[in-house]
Order: structure tokens, then C-alpha cells, then sequence
């Protein structure tokens, strides 16, 4: 990252523990991977990856204070934290594989807290090169994935079933992007700092 204030913000974001990470690799391999991507000039690939980072970064850190505020007025109240209702989901195993998708249809429950720009911007995704939704986090880099509107999240992602996951789970093009070695080279260096820096 070129600019002084895009690396201290990544800095910031990355080294959260719900950062997506593993999330964000996949996404950078998916594009590797990709024939109109790999069409276009290697400056334009660069500085497209530069944005990708960046927007992704900034999104994550907005949804990390909003966190922290709604915990803060939950816990003043006598209002539960709300909690992942996951009794009918045993079949998931956190991979995040459903969540991989640049945008969904914004349909949310009526009682939803969500600001309306965030449903907007699950509706529209990040931008061009995103292939994850905005709202998903990784646990601690473990490739586990969290959903960070789990409580407030749409119709359509109440709605993905076994049924899905198991159809999902047996395409052959997401096990070629999570298999794939095939990172950019400057995205290669930046995970590697990003690694080195996790040992004790
Ligand atoms: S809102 Fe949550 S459940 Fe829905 S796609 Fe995004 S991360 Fe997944």
C-alpha cells in the first residue's frame, strides 16, 4: 500500500481477530484465476488490488465501531446481546463458502438494526474485484468464518439451507480458488509480512 494512512488503517484492521484474512486471500486467488481479470495491464491489476484492500479495510473497521457501540447500548439496556440462533444449523461447518458472494438480494427482516446504507451496500457490494459480502469476518485467521450482522442479517441468508450448502460444497470451482497458489506477487508479500508478523 502506497499511502501512509491506507497502511496504518490496514495495519489496524488486520491485526483485529475478526479480520477476514483467509477471506481476502481466496478473494485475490479467485481474481488470479479469473480470464477478463487477468486481461488487463499489470498496473491496473495492481492498483485495483491496492483499492480492494482498502475499501475492504475501511468497511471492516466501520462495522467494528458500530459493533462496539451496539454492545455498549445493548449491555446499558436490559436487552440480551443478541446471539447466533444456530440450534437448526448443524450441518455448517463455518467455512464461509455461502457467504462469497459479492452482493444478495436486500431483503431484511423489518425489526432489522441495520443503518440503511449498509443494506444498500449488501445489495451493491463493495465494488468491482470484491467477491466476498461486506459482513463477513474470519475467526482469529483459523479460515472459520462469522457473520457480523449474524443477528440482523437478510431474508436470503436465512434462507440457504442444507441443501445448498451440500451443493455448494461439492462445486468444483470453489475447492480450485481455495486450493489455488496462484496470489499476485505484490498480494503474495503483503500476506507474507502479514504471517511473520502473527508468530509469537
Ligand atoms: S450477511 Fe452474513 S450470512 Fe449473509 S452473506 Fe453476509 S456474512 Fe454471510
Amino acid at each position: 500500500l502506497k499511502d501512509t494512512r491506507a497502511r496504518r488503517l490496514f495495519r489496524r484492521a488486520s491485526s483485529d481477530p475478526f479480520f477476514p484474512y483467509t477471506f481476502l486471500g481466496r478473494n485475490f486467488r479467485a481474481l488470479a484465476l479469473d480470464a477478463r481479470w487477468k486481461k488487463l495491464p499489470a498496473r491496473l491489476r495492481c492498483s485495483r488490488f491496492q483499492q480492494i484492500i482498502q475499501q475492504r479495510t475501511a468497511f471492516f473497521l466501520e462495522v467494528r465501531m458500530w459493533q462496539s457501540k451496539k454492545a455498549a447500548v445493548l449491555s446499558r439496556s436490559s436487552r440480551p446481546l443478541p446471539s447466533r440462533d444456530d440450534s437448526d444449523i448443524s450441518y455448517c461447518t463455518n467455512c464461509g463458502g455461502c457467504c462469497e458472494i459479492a452482493s444478495g438480494f436486500p431483503d431484511f427482516p423489518e425489526e432489522t438494526e441495520l443503518p440503511v446504507a449498509w443494506k444498500t451496500l449488501f445489495g451493491e457490494g463493495l465494488g468491482e474485484g470484491h467477491r466476498f459480502c461486506p459482513f463477513l469476518f474470519e475467526v482469529e485467521r483459523s479460515g472459520k468464518s462469522l457473520c457480523a450482522i449474524h443477528p440482523w442479517r437478510s431474508f436470503p441468508c436465512r434462507a440457504f439451507e442444507e441443501e445448498e450448502c451440500t451443493f455448494l460444497k461439492q462445486d468444483g470451482y470453489v475447492e480450485t480458488v481455495k486450493n489455488s497458489r496462484d496470489l499476485p506477487a505484490p498480494v503474495k508479500s503483503l500476506f507474507r509480512r502479514l504471517r511473520r508478523k502473527r508468530r509469537p
